[in-house]
C-alpha cells in the first residue's frame, strides 16, 4: 500500500498536545527533570508505554501539558507537528488546541494561541497558508510556485470539558478575535466523564451565532442524554460517535453531519471492541460524510497514512475508492470556498494515480 503516503490528504481530527514527536517530548521532560521539577524515568515509562485506557489518556495530557505548557515549547510544537503532517502530504490540516491560561508563566489564552501562530510563522520547510486569502496580512513564507510542498492550516480552539462557562465563553470571543489568522471554528473535548453539555451550551450557541464552525467530541461514553442534545443542537461536525444508538444514528444522517473517524485512537481507548464492529462499515456504505483521521498522532503512535492503510485492509477499500473518500473530506473542512476550490484542484491533479 505505497500508493497510500504519496495521496494527498485531509486532517480534521488533530489536537496539538497529542500530536508531539516522542523524541521532542523525551527531550523536554529530561530537562524538567534535571531542574528536579518531574521524575524523568516515570514520564519516560508512561510516555512510552503503547496501550492506553480513555482514562489514561487524560492522566497522560495533564503530564505533556506540564511538560510543554510555556510559550516557547508550544511555538515548537506547533511548528513540528505541521511539518510532519505535510511530510504525511497532508495537504489541509485542521488543527485543534485548548487555549491555556498559567499566570505563573504570564501565559493568558491569548498568549498561547499567540505562540500557535508565531509556530505556524517560523515553517520553512513547506508553505504553510493558515490565513484567509481575502485577508490583507500577507504571509512572509507564501507560495513561491516553484513545486514546493503547500499545506493549508486553520485552527479550531478546544474548550475542556473541565471549564465553566466563562471559561469557555472566553475562548469563544478569543477564536471570533482571531479569526483574521486563520481561526475557523471551536471544539469540545477533554474527559467525557467531567462536565455537563449545559455549562458548554451558551458558550456553543454564542459561537454558532458568531458563524464559527462547531465539532463536538461526541459519544465517546455511553451518555444518551448529550449525545441527543448534542446532535439537536446540530454541530457541522462529530468526532468519535462510538456509543451511538439507533436513534442518534438516524438523527445524525437525517441531518448530515459529517464525522472525524479515529480508528487507532478507538482501538487503542477500547471505545470500539474491535475493528471489524467500527462504525466506519456502516457509515462507508450509507454514504454518510466521513473523513479519516489521527486524534493524536503522538499518543496513539500513528500516522494519517497508518490509519487510511487501517481502513484500507479492514473494510476492503480499494485504491480508487480510498482517493475519493480522501477527496471528499474536502466539503467537511471549515475552509473557505476559495481553498475548497484549490484543494479540488489539488486531488484532481493527482487522480490519474488513484483509477
Ligand atoms: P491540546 O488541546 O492541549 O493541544 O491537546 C490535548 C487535549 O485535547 C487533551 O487535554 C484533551 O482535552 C483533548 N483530547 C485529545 N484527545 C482526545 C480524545 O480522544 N477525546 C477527548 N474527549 N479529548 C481529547
Amino acid at each position: 500500500m505505497e500508493w497510500i503516503h504519496p495521496m494527498p490528504k485531509i486532517e480534521l481530527h488533530a489536537h496539538l498536545n497529542g500530536s508531539i514527536r516522542d523524541s521532542t517530548l523525551l527531550e523536554l521532560a529530561r530537562v524538567l527533570g534535571e531542574k528536579g521539577v518531574i521524575e524523568f524515568a516515570d514520564v519516560e515509562n508512561v510516555i512510552q508505554k503503547n496501550d492506553r485506557s480513555l482514562d489514561e489518556v487524560f492522566k497522560l495530557f495533564d503530564l505533556i501539558h506540564m511538560i510543554t505548557t510555556d510559550h516557547q515549547t508550544v511555538t515548537r510544537i506547533t511548528r513540528e507537528v505541521v511539518q510532519d503532517f505535510a511530510v504525511e502530504n497532508v495537504v489541509y490540516l485542521e488543527l485543534r488546541t485548548t487555549p491555556k491560561r498559567n499566570d505563573s508563566i504570564g501565559m493568558s489564552k491569548r498568549s498561547y494561541m499567540e505562540a500557535v501562530i508565531k509556530g505556524l510563522r517560523s515553517i520553512s520547510e513547506v508553505d504553510v497558508e493558515f490565513v484567509a486569502a481575502t485577508d490583507s496580512e500577507k504571509l512572509h513564507n507564501s507560495c513561491d510556485g516553484v513545486g514546493r510542498k503547500k499545506i493549508y492550516v486553520r485552527l479550531l480552539l478546544s474548550i475542556d470539558r473541565r471549564e465553566t462557562t466563562e471559561s469557555a465563553m472566553e475562548t469563544v470571543k478569543l477564536a471570533l478575535e482571531m479569526r483574521n489568522v486563520g481561526v475557523v471554528g471551536i471544539d469540545l473535548s477533554g474527559n467525557p466523564l467531567v462536565g455537563e453539555w449545559s455549562t458548554f451550551l451558551p458558550a456553543l450557541q454564542f459561537a454558532k451565532d458568531n458563524d464559527l464552525y462547531i465539532t463536538l467530541h461526541s459519544g465517546e461514553v455511553p451518555n444518551p442524554k448529550e449525545i441527543q442534545a448534542m446532535l439537536d443542537f446540530k454541530p457541522h461536525r462529530v468526532g468519535h460517535a462510538c456509543f451511538f444508538k439507533d436513534q442518534d444514528w438516524e438523527k445524525l444522517k437525517s441531518f448530515r453531519i459529517p464525522v472525524e473517524i479515529c480508528l487507532s485512537s478507538n482501538i487503542i481507548t477500547k471505545s470500539i471492541s474491535s475493528i471489524d464492529i467500527h462504525h466506519f462499515a456502516d457509515l462507508y456504505k450509507a454514504k454518510h460524510p466521513l473523513i479519516i483521521c489521527t486524534d493524536d498522532f503522538g499518543v496513539f503512535s500513528t500516522t494519517l497514512s497508518n490509519e487510511y492503510s487501517l481502513a484500507v485492509r479492514s473494510f476492503g477499500l480499494g485504491k480508487r475508492e480510498t482517493f475519493a473518500l480522501a477527496k471528499s473530506g474536502i466539503d467537511a473542512t471549515f475552509a473557505e470556498d476559495e481553498v475548497k476550490q484549490q484543494l479540488g484542484l489539488i486531488f484532481d491533479s493527482a487522480s490519474p494515480e488513484y483509477v
